[in-house]
């Protein structure tokens, strides 16, 4: 919801049944990266605001949670066929405060409501076990309760689908939720939650509350909420994840990434080719799942990286909602500095940038990198290990299968990976042996359908249950074993 006050657009939390302000000192520009325009400003809520919201949280669960489940997936029908309507407005609000183009956005659109659809499932997700007599005269079963309050707190560059790995099977299940977006990007979460209200669901079952830091702590430490979902960078997921636990609260924490696409001598080139661009290069490289080191074996490596960088240099960059463009800016400023820091310090420890997005003509906003390739990056460079969140892909090369998976196994994150290959028996070993939690053969991006676990390993997750598919029932749900004999 958003009110115009003195010619600003301002994005208000929902909190305790009413769309307003928060009472939070902090007021931050929502600025479209593209052009560096203003597009609204959001004023953050603070531990006032949290503790208000955890409370009609809380007290609307009360009724919520006696709500037949047949009965409280109704609203999440009505809600699907509200974004399904609302793809191209929903894309655009999402591309102008992103970055990301117009096309992927609604991409991102569509597999938020995947998760919605999968959602209304509940009824049947949420079904127990059951077994008679496991003694004489003794039936056993198991059924599925709600958790209480649980919050979500979710990070800027999936602004519409984050938020939907969460909710939807929170609130399915009974529970109502306090969602915390990424304050880089409100507008889009904002505009989903409209839809939701619109389609019927009961005002406290959902709160919106805006903030940073702040915001993110006083969720951590209050008693009434009790379960944490977080997806975002490794380190923050990793405070987030011992500090939830701290305050005895069930926690899945998923964090950032470093993902390799291993090409085989015998992978069919001209598509591993596209499928690299689309990982590497889509949404400007700011996806948790981003191909970002490119493990060539054998002698691949050369006609692999001729038909890579023709294909790298003729990407368009500009403004996400321009027609033909392929990569659009960075999120910010500070984003593109990070960025830039990574290839110098790539280059200054020996690697070279066989193409070089650094300067993109007419970047006024200063958020731009093109698509950057380093060759011959050394296994321990820095390039080669941490996180980047930018369009650069780091070539490293190896002898064998056998010396890739060794060199993907050595890396502290397991998110994601890709094997490109003609080989049944190499991709099959390559999906055994890898120490990371979601592996495609052949794959543009490997990311798992709604009803599959999102399913990062190491650094790339703190937790026990992942995200969506059957973890999200496990995860917002309790078990209870109830235990009969009649005499
Ligand atoms: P981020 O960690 O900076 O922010 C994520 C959320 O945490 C935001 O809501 C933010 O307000 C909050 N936050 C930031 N710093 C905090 C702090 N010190 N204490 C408490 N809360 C804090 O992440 P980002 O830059 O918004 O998103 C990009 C990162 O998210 C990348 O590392 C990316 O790999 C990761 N990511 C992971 C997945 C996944 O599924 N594993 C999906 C999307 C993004």
């Amino acid at each position: 919801m958003s009110t115009v006050i003195a010619d600003v657009a301002v994005t208000s939390s929902y909190i305790a049944g009413r769309w307003a302000a928060p009472e939070g000192k902090t007021q931050q520009p929502i600025v479209n990266p593209a052009n560096g325009e203003t597009l609204a400003m959001l004023p953050h809520a603070g531990a006032a605001d949290v503790d208000r919201a955890a409370k009609a949280a809380h007290a609307a669960w009360l009724e919520w949670r006696e709500v037949p489940v047949v009965d409280r997936v109704q609203p999440l029908y009505r809600f699907k066929a509200l974004l399904e309507k609302n793809v191209t407005e929903l894309g655009t609000i999402l591309t102008r405060e992103n970055g990301k183009t117009l096309e992927d956005a609604k991409t991102e659109v569509k597999r938020g409501i995947q998760m919605v659809e999968v959602a209304c499932g509940m009824p049947s997700l949420m079904m127990g076990d059951s077994l008679n007599d496991v003694a004489k005269g003794i039936d056993c079963r198991t059924i599925r309760q709600p958790i209480g309050v649980c919050a979500g707190i979710t990070p800027f560059n999936f602004p519409a689908m984050v938020p939907l790995w969460m909710y939807p099977f929170a609130i399915a299940a009974g529970n109502t939720f306090l969602l915390k977006p990424s304050e880089r990007v409100p507008m889009t979460p904002t505009r989903v939650v409209e839809l939701l209200l619109d389609a019927g669901l009961p005002a406290g079952v959902i709160q919106l509350v805006h903030g940073g830091r702040e915001v993110v702590e006083a969720l951590l430490e209050h008693p009434l909420i009790k379960g944490i979902s977080f997806v975002g960078s490794s380190p923050v997921a990793k405070i987030v994840y011992k500090e939830a636990a701290a305050h005895g609260k069930r926690v899945q924490a998923l964090g950032g990434a470093k993902n390799h696409l291993v090409v085989m001598p015998d992978a069919a080139l001209p598509q591993t080719v596209e499928a690299i661009m689309g990982s590497a290069f889509g949404a400007a490289g700011q996806r948790c799942l981003a191909g970002s080191v490119l493990v060539a074996v054998g002698d691949v490596a050369e006609p692999l990286l001729d038909l890579l960088v023709k294909r790298a240099k003729a990407l368009k960059v500009g403004d996400g909602m321009d027609a033909g463009v392929s990569v659009g800016p960075l999120v910010g400023q500070d984003q593109k500095k990070r960025v830039v820091g990574y290839i110098e310090r790539g280059v200054a420890e020996g690697a070279t940038a066989i193409c070089d997005g650094r300067s993109v003509e007419a970047d006024a906003a200063g958020v731009f990198v093109g698509p950057t390739v380093l060759d011959h990056v050394q296994p321990n460079a820095t390039v080669a290990r941490e996180e980047i969140f930018g369009p650069v892909l780091s070539v490293l090369r190896a002898e064998t299968l056998d010396d890739a998976i060794r060199l993907v196994n050595s890396s502290d994150f397991g998110n994601t990976t890709t094997i490109y290959t003609s080989s049944g028996k190499a991709a099959r070993e390559y999906q055994s042996r890898v120490e990371v939690g979601m592996v495609g053969v052949n794959m543009t991006v490997a990311a798992p359908m709604a009803f599959f676990p999102f399913a990062g390993w190491k650094n790339s997750f703190f937790g026990d249950l992942h995200a969506h598919g059957k973890d999200a029932v496990s995860f917002y749900t309790e078990q209870k074993v109830l235990m009969t004999r009649w005499f």
